[in-house]
This record gives C-alpha cells, sequence and structure tokens, in this order.
C-alpha cells in the first residue's frame, strides 16, 4: 500500500501481501542457486561519494547523482543504497574478493528520490557476472532473467535488446542525441524537461504520445557503433536466435543508469496500456574496472518486486497458500494465563499452529474472533473442567466437542489434524 507521509512514499508490505512477496523471493533464490548464483547482501547505509562518482555519466548536471540520492540529514557523506550493482563491486572491492568469476545476486530495498523530490523505497533483486567478457555470459544473463519469469509463470513479455556502445563510438552518438534533444527541448513535456539534464536518454522512457514522436526522429544508436561494438550486437542477436528467444532490437536506450557498454536488454509488458519494465540489464566492463580498480568484465540485470507482484496480481497468477492446521486456545475464565500458556506449549512441541485468546467475559467478542482466525480446533479451558484434569475440545471442521484428558491432549490434537486434508 502506498501512501506519502512528510515527503516519504510509505510502501509498506502489509500482512495480508506479504507472503507473495515471499513466494517471489522463494523462487527467485531457488533460480538463482539453479544458476548456482550466490547471494550477496551490502549494507543499506553507503558513502555518498560512491555513487557520486558513478552515476554521473553523460549528465550535463553537475553532481546530478544528488538528484536521485537519499541522503541521511545531519550525517554528512551517506546515502540509502539507491541500486545494486556499484554496491557489490564496491563490497567485492572492500573485502578483497578476488574470484576468477564471481556469480553474485541480491535482494533487498533500494532508496531514491523520485522526480517531485518524494523520497522512496523500492525493493529490487539482481544478478551479477563479474569477470566474464564472453558473450556466452551476456547471454546465460538474459536466460536466467527469463527463467526467472518463467518460473513466476510470467509470459508475454517482450525482450528489447540493443547495444550502448563503447567509450570510443558512444561519445559521437551522445553528441549527436544532446543536439537534437536541444533542438527539440520546447516540445519534449516538463518531465522530460527535468530528466534531460539529468539524463538524455530517458526521453526514452516518456509514454507521453508527444515525446514519443519527438523522440522517434532522434539519432540512432546503431548508427555510430564501431565495428567492434557493431559486430559483438549482431553476434548476440545470433546467439539468441539459435537458442529460439524472441526478441527485438530496440533503436533507443531508455536506461535508468548510464554506466552500460554495449549489451543492453529489457523486459518490457504491457499492463493496461502502459509499459512496465520487468527487468534490465547490460554489460558494465568499465564501471567494474573503475570500481575494483583494474581491467574487469561484467554483466548483469535488476528487476523491482513491485513491478511484477503488481503484474502477477493483475494477471491472478498468486494461488493463495493453504491454510495451516491451527489450534485456538481460549481461557473461559480470569486467572488460567499459566495453564493456557502450557496448553500452546505442548501445541507447539507437537508442531502445531496456535492462536491464544485472551480472557473476556464478552464471549460474542470472542466468539467473532474465534471465528475470524478459521481455527480447525478450539481448546476451551474451563475452572470446572482443569479441577478435573481436563479441557474442552471443539472439533470445528466436524461440529463435534468433547472434554479431553490434558495429558492427552497433544495426542488427542495430532489425531484430528492427521484426519483433516489440511495437513
Ligand atoms: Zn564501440
Ligand atoms: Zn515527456
Amino acid at each position: 500500500m502506498q501512501r506519502v507521509i512528510n515527503n516519504i512514499v510509505n510502501n509498506d508490505i502489509l500482512p495480508n501481501d506479504v507472503w507473495k512477496w515471499n513466494y517471489v523471493e522463494n523462487i527467485i533464490r531457488q533460480t538463482m542457486e539453479l544458476y548456482s548464483f550466490k547471494e550477496i547482501r551490502t549494507s543499506i547505509i553507503q558513502s555518498q561519494e560512491l555513487f557520486e562518482s558513478y552515476l554521473n555519466y553523460y549528465s550535463e548536471e553537475e553532481n546530478s547523482s544528488k538528484r536521485l540520492l537519499f541522503n541521511l540529514n545531519g550525517v554528512s557523506n551517506l546515502s540509502l543504497r539507491p541500486e545494486g550493482t556499484i554496491t557489490v563491486l564496491h563490497s567485492l572491492m572492500k573485502n578483497n574478493i578476488n574470484e576468477l568469476q564471481s556469480r553474485l545476486f541480491y535482494i533487498g530495498p533500494m532508496f531514491r528520490k523520485q522526480n517531485d523530490n518524494k523520497l522512496s523505497q523500492i525493493h529490487q533483486f539482481g544478478a551479477e557476472i563479474i569477470g566474464s567478457d564472453d558473450l556466452l555470459t551476456d547471454s546465460e544473463i538474459i536466460l536466467l532473467a527469463i527463467k526467472v519469469f518463467k518460473s513466476l509463470e510470467i509470459f508475454n513479455y517482450q525482450l528489447e535488446i540493443s547495444s550502448f556502445g563503447c567509450s570510443k563510438c558512444r561519445i559521437n552518438y551522445v553528441k549527436e542525441l544532446n543536439k537534437f534533444i536541444r533542438s527539440h527541448q520546447d516540445e519534449y513535456c516538463p518531465e522530460c524537461h527535468y530528466n534531460i539534464k539529468l539524463n538524455p536518454f530517458q526521453v526514452f522512457q516518456c509514454e507521453n504520445s508527444n515525446c514519443e514522436n519527438i523522440s522517434n526522429l532522434a539519432p540512432v544508436i546503431s548508427d555510430y557503433l564501431c565495428k567492434d561494438c557493431s559486430s559483438h550486437l549482431k553476434k548476440l542477436q545470433k546467439m539468441l536466435s539459435n537458442l529460439g528467444i524472441a526478441f527485438v532490437i530496440a533503436p533507443y536506450l531508455p536506461t535508468a543508469f548510464n554506466y552500460y557498454n554495449r549489451t543492453i536488454f529489457r523486459f518490457v509488458i504491457e499492463e493496461n496500456g502502459h509499459k512496465t519494465i520487468l527487468a534490465n540489464g547490460g554489460r558494465y566492463d568499465f564501471l567494474a574496472s573503475s570500481v575494483l580498480k583494474k581491467k574487469v568484465h561484467a554483466i548483469g540485470f535488476s528487476a523491482d518486486f513491485e513491478s511484477i507482484i503488481r503484474v502477477m496480481e493483475n494477471r491472478n497468477i498468486f494461488m493463495m497458500p493453504k491454510n495451516q492446521f491451527k489450534v485456538l486456545i481460549s481461557p473461559m475464565a480470569p486467572n488460567l494465563d499459566v495453564f493456557v500458556l502450557q496448553i500452546a506449549q505442548e501445541m507447539h512441541e507437537n508442531n502445531i499452529h496456535t492462536i491464544i485468546l485472551s480472557f473476556t467475559k464478552d464471549f460474542d467478542y470472542m466468539t467473532t474472533i474465534a471465528d475470524n482466525y478459521e481455527a480447525e480446533v478450539d481448546i476451551r479451558i474451563s475452572d470446572e473442567l482443569i479441577r478435573e484434569g481436563k479441557l474442552l475440545v471443539k472439533n470445528n471442521l466436524k461440529n463435534h466437542q468433547e472434554p479431553v484428558q490434558i495429558a492427552d491432549i497433544g495426542n488427542y490434537i495430532q489425531t484430528i489434524k492427521k484426519s483433516t486434508i489440511i495437513q
């Protein structure tokens, strides 16, 4: 549920939705393990300088990354983690991890300033292969993303691929692109105006039809690629075609971050007439070499949980999990707390899920709460029965109740549990 309080976009994940997040996270973890990626958990608090150094590419504005960074008020030089790739690289460098090829994935919150200056928390996962310039790796990382979506039963997306060129050939393209944008600046929408200075490529993200019409006339990167970059892109296309992977060549480069080189890709899905980006990624050899301070090649992708979960909800992909067999324990008189807790402990020893109710004289209220929990069994503890060493057990599935000896309660409940379909 999204609410804005004190300029913070509050993205709390509420109890009725958390199971969906866990479901998606489990599938991601299983898929990453299948591909032999190891999880890395980087610190949420990071140095501001780290991102200022690496997120400023191609911006005309000095310190443009500050517009994105979520700084900690009063604590200079600290920022909350805005994205995963730079933090993963920095962690490898700080911790002296020098494996020939690192295959890593992360899951966690990222913090960014939105265009309207509101501060927001998003949740992402991503995978990185650090240490290979082989085209095989470009294809593998794309196949990994495809496998994640397949496991989540998300289909009908479009895979767009392109090349971000290299430091030699991209300069000419960026020059021409900036020239084009400047000559059409007045025609772009206010949002694009804001973005242009920060990252000229963001005009390609705008869904305003007027902006789209202008951007469709912009110079195309493929006309500017050098021989090596062009051949790299062709080989990737050939490899993907041979693997039977459907893709389109995107003429433009709508990337959120500009630290890529050569292969870039994104997965886009149509949702209620809008494009939702499921994941995007690419090769970032220069970024990896700058952070790790040695020549190294790398490629990765990241995806937002919010988008993926929204797509899955809209397509009714989620299946409600089965209810756990559970027992509701309620005292029918005051001062029975110790008995209540002892019975609960006995249930926990038998791996039975419990709900404990507090005593209240308002039995209607108690019954309403009990009904809401939909427990399969109610155990009622009363003064009279306790004196006889018994509890009242109500099997809600059979609408049957009877007193049971306290000593037998564990076995008695286990027998009911086994007799139910839900186990
Ligand atoms: Zn090039
Ligand atoms: Zn626009």
